[in-house]
């Protein structure tokens, strides 16, 4: 690649309204925070996206802290820099510890710009060769069971390939075995995000009956040896996803036997930069990854489609459709289905990371910053 010298940064920290609100293990949100990031290089530019979420109860991060760790520390870092690669702006970055959320969007932007720079669709230039991914179905928490059971129905009976559950205490065991009951021969699994310990393993012996394609971070979101003692004592693979926060973290997973899959969030893990290693890594191991996405507004989901695209990505990814959390998304185009190999709208194919609309953008921004 050409040396990439960045001239300009913006940064943005949006707030965008969802249709309804986003109920999980760790709260409810009613607008999805993001930080934005717009990346300048000579007459080019290209935005990137990460979306820890307005609290830091998804992970440590939060979308006012990521924006103030990355006004104060990444950009000046960035700013008239020459930038050969991810790597390198992963590198220069790395002596501010952590901070992975923040850190995305910097790295979502460098790709998304090398990508306009070279011409070279971005989903080619991380390696993929396919041009559309299947995507699964998701419910949070609902209103009630019978709510959870029709809307389930309507997925199957789009085709979607696989069904995810939101388990919490209060909407755990009950719920899933009248999902099981309803659906005997339906893909589901759970995703706990972290509500649970070790003390809960009768729980998951029950779980384990029901024949889950997975159970998504059962146990602390930091914690490695709990899930490999639990994983020991159920069949039923377990699905890291708060713990994947680096590549390093994830070769000590498949090194502990804490997992069977390993869910790959781009923002989770500080860009594709990191998001492509860790498939590597994954891939070297024969550990399957999927992509699961943060509600991210079409500038962060096309990045999610792009790298769910490479091949050790093989259960149906978690990326929405615009249509499905905004009335509005900020960007445009926004993400949309299309059909899959059997004709069902279960799929989403590639595009590039499409630009926030302006006016949308000034009126979601809580704060902005400028360094050129
Ligand atoms: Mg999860």
């Amino acid at each position: 690649f050409d040396r990439m010298k960045i001239d300009r940064v913006e940064l943005y920290h949006v707030a965008m309204p969802l249709i309804y609100p986003w109920k999980t293990a760790y709260g409810e949100d009613e607008a999805i925070h993001a930080v934005l990031c717009r990346l300048s290089s000579g007459s080019v530019d290209a935005w990137g996206e990460s979306a820890p979420f307005a609290a830091p109860c998804y992970s440590p991060e939060w979308a006012g802290g990521a924006f103030a760790v990355s006004r104060d520390w990444l950009a000046p870092a960035l700013i008239g820099q020459s930038l050969d690669s991810g790597q390198e702006l992963q590198d220069r970055l790395a002596v501010y510890k952590g901070n992975p959320f923040a850190k995305a969007a910097f790295d979502t932007a460098w790709w998304s710009l090398q990508s306009r720079i070279t011409n070279i669709p971005l989903h080619r230039l991380l390696g993929a060769t396919r041009d559309q991914v299947v995507v699964g179905a998701d419910f949070g928490v609902m209103d009630s069971v019978d709510d959870l059971l029709a809307s389930v129905a309507e997925a199957i009976e789009a085709g979607f390939p696989r069904v995810k559950l939101k388990f919490r205490p209060g909407w755990d065991l009950p719920m899933l075995r009248r999902v099981r009951e309803t659906f005997p021969d339906g893909v589901f699994h759970i995703d706990c995000n972290s509500g649970y310990t070790l003390a809960d393993q009768k729980l998951f012996e029950q779980v384990d009956e029901l024949g889950l394609a997975m159970i998504e971070q059962p146990l602390q979101h930091d914690d490695l040896l709990d899930h490999a003692r639990l994983q020991q004592e159920i069949e039923t693979p377990i699905c890291l996803d708060e713990t994947i926060v680096s590549v390093h973290r994830t070769r000590q997973a498949i090194q502990l036997g804490a997992c069977g899959w390993v869910n790959v969030k781009p923002g989770r893990v500080g860009g594709l930069t990191n998001a492509l290693a860790i498939h590597d890594v994954c891939r070297d191991a024969g550990i399957p990854c999927w992509v699961g996405g943060m509600l991210e507004s079409a500038t962060g989901a096309a990045a999610c489609v792009a790298l769910a695209m490479l091949d050790n990505f093989t259960y149906p990814a978690d990326i929405f459709p615009s249509a499905r959390f905004y009335h509005e998304d900020l960007s445009d185009p926004p993400l949309s289905l299309v059909p899959d190999e059997r004709g069902h709208p279960c799929a989403v194919a590639y595009q590039a990371l499409p630009d926030p609309v302006p006016e949308r953008l000034q009126r979601l921004a809580l704060q902005q910053a400028t360094f050129a």
